[in-house]
């Protein structure tokens, strides 16, 4: 028989303890990133809205396609779907998509008068990402990644690669699905880390902690990891 290799004994660490040993690891091999604004508040709600259950690649193409084809939010709102569907069909599942963009861009347009989000910026961050939840077609995911990446506010966004890589380093547990994942790391980070914890982590998932064969040899948390593979 080989001999097996004897693996130190963890100390237990509370999920929040080891989510900020993981930041700190992962953001000394990575760098801390800085906040930009990727697109405005409603191209971002709208780019996020096309880019569920599709690639990132596919999606950008639709959102891009959907902004040089119509003038305004208002030339998109008042289209004819089918036009709208013919400028989105990469993103896919555009029977879907279309009546919730168009429907968004609507609510949006009743409520603010124009397509102006900010607004959210000064709503306590409950509220707005209560505003954003009553919108056809936006979820947990969507909320988050409108408030961080275009607001500039401290919402955990959790993706696959995210909702992978927190399960199996412990930080959260195995019955905790995505849609629950964001509230739960949020309450653990300070609100200065959040927008730095989805950005390593999700390059974490990308290039070491890959879905099929995550390279536990090469990792750098794999001594706080509970669900490294030797
Ligand atoms: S040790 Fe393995 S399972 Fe754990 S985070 Fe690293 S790559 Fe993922």
């Amino acid at each position: 028989m080989p001999a097996t290799k004897e693996r130190k004994p963890r100390r237990p660490t509370s999920p929040k303890k080891r989510a900020a040993e993981v930041l700190e690891l992962l953001q000394q091999q990575q760098g801390v990133p800085v906040w930009y604004q990727r697109y405005d508040p409603t191209t971002e709600l709208v780019f996020t809205i096309l880019s569920q259950h599709t690639s990132d690649v596919n999606s950008e193409r639709a959102g891009h396609k959907l902004k040089a084809t119509f003038s305004s939010w208002d030339a998109v709102a008042d289209a004819d779907p089918a036009l709208v569907a013919e400028a989105v069909k990469s993103a896919g599942l555009s029977k879907q998509k279309v009546p919730r963009i168009q429907e968004t861009l609507k609510r949006v347009r009743e409520f603010t008068g124009d397509y102006d989000l900010t607004f959210l910026r000064e709503m306590p961050l409950a509220d707005a990402k209560a505003w954003l939840r009553a919108l056809p077609g936006v979820g947990p995911k969507t909320t988050a990644i409108v408030l961080s990446f275009a607001l500039g506010l401290p919402a955990m966004a959790v993706d696959v690669h995210i909702h992978r890589v927190t399960g199996r380093l412990g930080i959260i547990g195995p019955k905790v699905n995505a849609d629950k994942a964001h509230d739960i790391l949020e309450a653990m980070l300070p609100e200065d880390d959040i927008y730095g914890f989805h950005v390593a982590l999700i390059a974490h998932g990308r290039e070491v902690c890959k879905a099929l064969r995550p390279l536990c040899g090469d990792c750098v948390l794999r001594d706080a990891c509970p669900g490294r593979r030797e």
